[in-house]
């Protein structure tokens, strides 16, 4: 056995790379909707650490499909397929428009091939002037050097130029401004259905409709970013099945392995007939452990019960926001697609998200931020009513320590 030493927090400061700034506390072990830290502290979890742990914490049929996978077969890499990966992806095409799945390890990987295919895609059948990708301001979608480049974050790229070229970038919800920039030389357009780590900004009907019809217009593939939405998180197996529009590549990670890392890009058989052998890999994508766990937590996810509940309970969310801001009056707005929750905050408390998580944990409760204005909430889809009731209790105390 290895030989463990006792670690606190004082050593992240020596040992990692300081790209992070976690706080004081350690979480050791989960089981649902609660955490406990080092010291034995508990806490409800409304982050789910960041939208992945939509079972709760060690499931136990995550548990069972992780364990039992794990007593049979680990790895064999791309050279082979393996049966989790099979059924994951057949499972995967029979939920969704799509007929072809690439597995990867992360979200920027899948985006990272959504994008390559896209360009791909293209090159083959237009030529290698159509390779722009467009893509919007505020979003989200990977911290490669590609994912940040077509990410609408200055921020995320700042430092790490020269950026991939062949990029643009309009307004979300401003179809004029996409009109304006997309041309026969646009390969795709990337969106989030709902803006995640940007804000929780939800895509208006009309605007996605639109964009289906400019991409269509100009021979340029529509790809759907849903690795916050996807896998049950706005109350259908993913958001675009709540729009009357298909995209042509769909992006899954986070939720998809309920916390164990996996990824998929899902597409049709006419653009993924572009990625042709030897055209893109990965090593560890489509692993068997990763897919056993991902095929468990598809199982329960796209059932009626747990997707209708994802409805209810975000009601029961919403409702309680609003009645802490009621009593506070600290958020502008409180936004719902489905379990993802964004509380905009009020003028006065701009640029001060990140105090709400401090005071949160100090609380007993782990929340999220959706840029310095937003608070997020991106629970468990099958978290109890206990859970929600006393994590509400814990925010509006969290809420009233920052306005102290
Ligand atoms: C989290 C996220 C990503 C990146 O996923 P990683 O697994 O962190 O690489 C990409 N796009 C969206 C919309 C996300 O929310």
């Amino acid at each position: 056995m290895s030989s463990h030493f006792p670690v606190s927090r004082s050593l992240f400061d020596e040992v990692m790379c300081p790209n992070y700034a976690p706080p004081e506390i350690i979480p050791v072990r989960g089981l649902g909707s609660r955490v406990w830290d080092q010291q034995g502290r508990e806490y409800i979890d409304f982050a789910g650490g960041i939208a992945v742990t939509a079972l709760g914490h060690c499931h136990p049929n995550l548990v069972q499909a992780l364990t039992e996978q794990s007593q049979k077969l680990w790895h064999v890499a791309n050279v082979m397929t393996n049966e989790p990966a099979l059924r994951l992806a057949k499972k995967l095409c029979d939920l969704t428009f799509a007929d072809r799945v690439f597995f990867a390890n992360s979200g920027a990987e899948a985006n990272e091939a959504a994008f390559k295919l896209a360009r791909r895609y293209a090159w083959e059948h237009y030529g290698p002037d159509k390779h722009e990708i467009i893509a919007f301001n505020n979003s989200f979608h990977g911290r490669t050097l590609f994912t940040v480049s077509v990410g609408g974050q200055q921020k995320y790229r700042e430092g790490f130029e020269p950026v991939p070229a062949g990029i643009q970038h309009a307004e979300y919800n401003n179809l004029a401004s996409l009109e304006k920039i997309i041309s026969d030389k646009t390969c795709a357009v990337v969106m989030e259905p709902v803006i995640g780590e940007g804000g929780v900004i939800p895509a208006s009907a009309e605007f996605v409709e639109g964009v289906r019809a400019l991409c269509d217009k100009h021979n340029a593939l529509l790809i759907f970013d849903e690795i916050q939405t996807g896998v049950g998180r706005t109350g259908s197996l993913y958001a675009y099945m709540q729009t009357q529009v298909t995209p042509d590549i769909l992006t899954s990670a986070k939720a998809l392995g309920g916390g164990f890392p996996v990824a998929a890009m899902l597409t049709t058989s006419a653009v993924a007939a572009s990625l042709k052998v030897g055209t893109h890999g990965s090593t560890y994508g489509g692993n068997p452990l990763a897919c056993a766990v991902a095929e468990a937590a598809i199982d329960l996810i796209s059932q009626e019960s747990v997707l209708n509940g994802v409805k209810a309970r975000a009601e029961k969310l919403v409702a309680g926001l609003n009645a802490i801001n009621a009593r506070t009056g600290a958020f502008s707005d409180v936004r719902s697609s489905g379990l993802l929750l964004g509380c905009a905050l009020k003028d006065e408390l701009k640029g001060r998200a990140k105090d709400f998580t401090t005071a949160g944990l100090a609380e007993g409760l782990m929340i999220l931020v959706a840029g310095p204005d937003v608070v997020r909430l991106a629970p468990s889809l099958v978290i109890a009513d206990e859970d929600i009731a006393e994590g509400l209790a814990r925010f509006e105390r969290a809420v009233k320590r920052v306005l102290a």
